[in-house]
């Protein structure tokens, strides 16, 4: 029963790791998690029986127990105490009670060698957290249905390209992967448009979807793609914090290339089996992590190196893609150019939307499905994209009618309403965008000024309905 915990997680440590349980702590209380770390109980526990208070604490009070392992951990009395209430607990219950965090290898008894840990120097308190925080999740849905076996999928790149697959794969299916290609860098390039000076997710979020959907196409798995070629490290400098300014793109010191591509797979796999949620967000940090010096560069200098690095990875999924389907480059090819726009993308989601998170802004924008349509499967027509920057002219032609409607119900007007007739035609007839920016503003501006004067004469109530129809269309046909 989850009413009868008092704390999510209790730490368990050895005094001389107080600086790793006291930075964990502080990440699992930011993330909302209920933490037994004994510097915030000082109070509670002072004057008690500590033996039998902390025995019945790691034995019954928390939902889980995080043991920090080090040689310090394995040989002090203190916390062979606790460890021992925490195993009693850990043999009654089926599911997992005891979270290791290891320091370094020291084996502790009673811990399986088998048992997954997760390496203090390969994650951060915010990486744990998000970690407890899946445990609790899944707990707290079992514990809701226990016939339920399945747990809610949480958010990972996996889930994320598998429900753009669920939404989109039927349409996709008719698409050729250049014209998906084409509306990846369409909205890239709309992305570095839109990014001063405040973007939104959606401007973020279209090139990722299409990147999934390219991937899924030629039956790249993005995420296998991104820890591949980022998996906490640097793909030319192997570095966990990217030194390839002061090394050219080379590793700082020398190492056989075959072995350079042993490391990489040997940190992938500590991913893979970090029991870490490889999500989107898991991937922003990873990237924001590498490269710090992305984000200094972008307030010193703007924007525009960042894009224009995301510009030349676009570019290069094509190549890579090009390559890839007239059999002249392997699948690691394409995989690893669409990582590469990935991490710009997400890179700038890092500077310019700290607060947020990309997988929950991500489950928000799909949440009823294709946000056009609205369907759990699209229906939406290939090239029915709606516009976005540049205008719609049938929309305008649309309009057009109805300003003969106006000009014969005011026909006082009639010789302005034609002249802004005959501006509308050209741009329908020519489709130039600078002159159709200027019209739909005069046009925009005169309607203003006529629904003013007709205001309250007898005009208004023919009138006044078809003026707010134009204008309405006026907005719809350019930028939705
Ligand atoms: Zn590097
Ligand atoms: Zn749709």
């Amino acid at each position: 029963m989850p009413g009868r915990f008092v704390y999510d997680v209790a730490i368990s440590f050895a005094g001389e790791d107080r600086h790793v349980a006291q930075e964990l702590a502080a990440a699992l209380e930011a993330a909302g998690v209920k933490v037994f770390y004994d510097d915030n109980e000082k109070a509670a526990l002072w004057g008690k029986d500590l033996y039998s208070d902390l025995t019945d604490l790691y034995r019954d009070k928390a939902q889980f127990c995080i043991m920090l392992i080090s040689q310090h951990y394995a040989s002090k009395v203190w916390p062979t105490q606790e460890r021992r209430a925490a195993q009693a607990r850990a043999l009654s219950q089926s599911a997992e009670y005891i979270l290791p965090i290891r320091l370094d290898e020291t084996e502790v008894p009673g811990l399986l060698p088998t048992t997954m840990c997760l390496r203090w120097d390969q994650e951060t308190g915010s990486t744990i957290a998000s970690a407890v925080q899946l445990k609790l999740r899944q707990k707290c849905a079992s514990l809701a249905d226990p016939d339920m076996k399945a747990v809610p999928p949480a958010p990972t790149i996996r889930s994320f390209q598998l429900s753009l697959d669920k939404i989109y794969g039927k349409v996709n299916n008719a698409l050729s992967p250049d014209y998906m290609y084409g509306h990846l860098a369409r909205t890239a390039g709309y992305l570095s448009k839109n990014v001063s000076p405040a973007p939104t997710a959606k401007d973020f979020i279209r090139p990722m979807s299409w990147l999934a959907s390219i991937a899924s196409t030629v039956g790249c798995d993005l995420q296998e793609a991104f820890i591949s070629r980022y998996p906490r490290r640097c793909p030319y400098c192997i570095e966990s914090h990217c030194v390839c300014f002061r090394t050219n793109k080379e590793p700082p010191e020398y190492i056989p290339a075959y072995k350079m591509a042993q490391e990489m797979y040997a940190c992938k796999n500590a991913i893979i089996h970090g029991a870490v949620l490889v999500s989107l967000d898991f991937a922003k940090n990873c990237i924001a992590s590498i490269y710090p010096s992305n984000e200094v560069i972008w307030h010193y200098a703007g924007p525009w190196f960042h894009f224009s690095k995301l510009a030349e990875e676009v570019a290069e999924v094509h190549e890579a893609l090009s390559g890839f389907l007239t059999g002249k480059k392997n699948l690691s090819a394409v995989s690893d150019e669409i990582a590469d726009v990935l991490a710009w993308i997400l890179g700038a989601w890092h500077i310019t939307l700290p607060g947020k998170s990309v997988d929950q802004e991500i489950i928000s924008y799909y949440l009823d499905g294709c946000p056009v349509c609205r369907r759990s499967a699209c229906v939406c027509k290939p090239y029915s994209g709606r516009p976005q920057n540049l205008f719609d002219p049938s929309v305008l032609s649309d309009a057009l009618k109805d300003l003969a409607e106006l000009s014969e119900a005011l026909p006082a007007a009639s010789s302005e309403i034609e002249e802004l007739q005959k501006s509308l035609t050209v741009v329908i007839e020519t489709q130039n965008y600078p002159l159709a920016r200027i019209t739909l503003h005069q046009v925009a501006m005169k309607l203003g000024r006529l629904r003013e004067a007709c205001s309250g004469t007898d005009k208004a109530t023919t009138s006044i309905p078809i003026i707010v129809t134009v204008l309405n269309k006026l907005e719809l046909s350019y930028r939705q």
